[in-house]
């Protein structure tokens, strides 16, 4: 069974918010809510400046806290790619998982139940990249199989140097962002 994850090239990224509008539309997402977002984060002191855009989203964490807090089992860890989902009709909006995860990846869907990123597994169960990833103009985006050695994800975490995103947090994200 594969452990999905995703690679994205952050000297690609453009900050062009295709990928967030796509998700919009792929998934349904309320006006006013959002399962990924743009972030910009500026390094270093004067004039020893590097600037760094990124699209975020629910990291898929291998230990996600999100899961280990749900009184209910709605936040779970699904065999198809050992991805994190919600079950909607399982959740009782608690908040618990928001308030545990570092990322801010959730939030209250207006009908009541917690929503975030799905890794858009129905589509990746037809063979289709996630929407996000589909669309991005500049191909800075990749998903694949992290235990899959000749995975195309792979071969990039091989050459490329990353980081993940508050790896003190213990959570173990498996989105990679190469710098
Ligand atoms: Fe859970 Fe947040 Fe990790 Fe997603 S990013 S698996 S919501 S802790
Ligand atoms: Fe579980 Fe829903 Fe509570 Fe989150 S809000 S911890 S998914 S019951
Ligand atoms: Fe949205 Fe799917 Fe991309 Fe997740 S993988 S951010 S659900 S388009």
């Amino acid at each position: 069974m594969p452990r999905f994850g995703m690679v994205i090239d952050t000297r690609k990224c453009v900050g062009c918010q295709d990928c967030v509008v796509a998700c919009q539309v792929e998934n349904d997402v309320p006006l006013g809510y959002c399962r990924d977002w743009i972030t910009t984060e500026v390094r270093g002191t004067f004039p020893q400046l590097s600037m760094e855009i990124r699209t975020e989203r629910c990291n898929h964490c291998d230990n996600p806290p999100c899961v280990s807090c749900c009184p209910t089992g709605a936040s779970h860890v699904e065999d198809f790619g050992k991805t994190v989902q919600v079950t909607a009709n399982k959740c009782i909006g608690c908040k618990a998982c928001i308030a545990a995860c570092p990322y801010d990846a959730r939030f209250v869907h207006p009908q009541g139940y917690v929503d975030k990123c799905t890794f858009c597994l129905h589509r990746v169960k037809d063979g289709k990249d996630p929407a996000c990833v589909s669309v991005c103009p500049t191909h800075c985006m990749h998903f694949g199989d992290l235990d899959d050695p000749k995975s195309a994800v792979n071969g990039l975490l091989r050459t490329r140097k990353f980081h993940t995103l508050l790896p003190e947090a213990g959570t173990r994200p498996r989105i990679f962002y190469l710098t």
